[in-house]
């Protein structure tokens, strides 16, 4: 089957995760695609196909004669989709030999150029939407669909590979995607994730990230009485933050540049918080990010008295190009595979973190391929016919250079 066929047949399976759900995988729907998935792979030549308790499904084709003992291959992608978008009762809909102009979906989102400048190189291809009233769910079930023709291809034409190992993971979405992921079971020495980014894409750096709570402590006595005596916490807490370089937020970075960002603001006279994730490729640099902010509480506690300000840090996921680095025929690998497809790779930092980095530095190297989709999380993804094949030919050369 081509890819966009896989991806039709899963696109209406409803597979939103659950963000305030504890178990897992957080919706039981997932399940429903996790057998048919199972079962798909079983006819596409993986004869191990199952789906765990957890709700990962594993599969494997053994290598081909005379790649026994070549390193094995995983590929991976994810079943669940976002719950900022309906997924219930999508409708996959066709749009061959698309104008590169606006395209009003039936539901009533319309698709414009101006707004979405990526649709120009769109035009002749066939695009696939929703119907505007639900996402589409390519994210990431176009890497599935990718993953799963590029098996089934090697299979059947009985092409050389090396041993080549499949999962798909329930609850990406909600960061939870890689916390049951049997990295001895699944069997593979490195891997790739496919998902997100256009056909081409090649992703191997992801931020570092941590996470502050500024909680400061005040002193209320009536304000008319209050000179020399009253601390505002709400007033400290402004302070703190405005000691931060302003410069240096999500709405004035981009590329490598790093950020604090304040998620949380609360306070009143007697308290106050503040709550901020930091992001930064740079690990010193987000060291140095962490430093800054103890030397603003530390100088606010010497004029405000000890105690009136504590600073919470706690470390979150990692960049995954240190991981990736000592396994660099994955990048070199992949940028062949693009450039034998005709494309030329595509390869810009993440300014996020992915299930590959966590995956990474758990000790399976997990760099991530596009999947030729767009618009995630909302009711205008999209992506086309062209564009997943082109991914799962890339999949096909990647198969092929590990087989050499
Ligand atoms: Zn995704």
């Amino acid at each position: 089957m081509r890819p966009y066929e896989y991806l039709l047949r899963y696109a209406p399976v409803d597979t939103t995760s659950n963000p305030e759900s504890e178990t897992c995988p957080s919706a039981a729907q997932e399940l429903t695609l996790a057998k048919m998935l199972a079962d798909d792979l079983r006819a596409a030549g993986c004869a191990d196909a199952h789906v765990d308790e957890k709700g990962y499904v594993y599969a494997s084709l053994p290598a081909s004669p005379g790649c026994e003992g070549k390193p094995v291959l995983g590929l991976i992608a994810h079943m669940d989709t976002s719950a900022d978008a309906p997924g219930h009762e999508v409708k996959p809909m066709l749009h061959e030999d698309y104008d590169g102009g606006e395209l009003r979906l039936p539901g009533g989102p319309v698709l414009s150029p101006a707004r979405f400048p990526f649709l120009a190189r769109m035009k002749g291809e066939t695009l696939i939407t929703s119907d505007g009233t639900t996402l589409l769910g390519a994210d990431d079930k176009a890497g599935i669909a990718e993953i799963f023709s590029a098996v089934e291809t090697v299979a059947q034409q009985n092409r050389p590979h090396a041993k080549l190992c499949v999962c798909i993971t329930p609850d990406e979405e909600i960061g939870r995607g890689a916390d049951n992921f049997d990295i001895p079971g699944f069997g593979a020495d490195f891997a790739y994730t496919v998902d997100g980014g256009d056909a081409g894409s090649i992703e191997y750096e992801n931020f570092n990230a941590a996470r502050a709570i500024v909680t400061v402590k005040g002193f209320s006595v009536h304000p008319g009485e209050a000179k020399d005596t009253m601390v505002n916490a709400a007033n400290v807490a402004i302070e703190f933050h405005n000691a931060l370089p302003e410069m240096d937020r999500p709405e004035h970075t981009e590329g490598y540049e790093g950020f604090y960002h304040l998620t949380q603001l609360y306070g009143d006279v007697n308290e106050a918080k503040l709550g901020y994730i930091l992001r930064d490729h740079d690990a010193a640099k987000l060291e140095c990010k962490k430093q800054a902010m103890a030397h603003i509480a530390d100088c606010l506690n010497g004029k405000y008295g000890a105690g009136t300000v504590t600073l919470e840090l706690a470390d979150g996921y990692r960049n995954m190009l240190e991981k990736v680095k000592p396994h660099w025929h994955l990048i070199e690998n992949a940028r062949e595979a693009v450039r034998r497809t005709g494309m030329t790779p595509i390869e810009e930092p993440v300014r996020g973190g992915t299930d590959g980095a966590v995956l990474s530095w758990r000790g399976l190297p997990c760099p991530n391929l596009g999947t030729g989709g767009f618009n995630f999380h909302g009711v205008c993804e999209c992506t086309t016919v062209e564009r997943m094949d082109r991914a799962a030919a890339i999949l096909l050369e990647i198969i092929a250079l590990y087989a050499q």
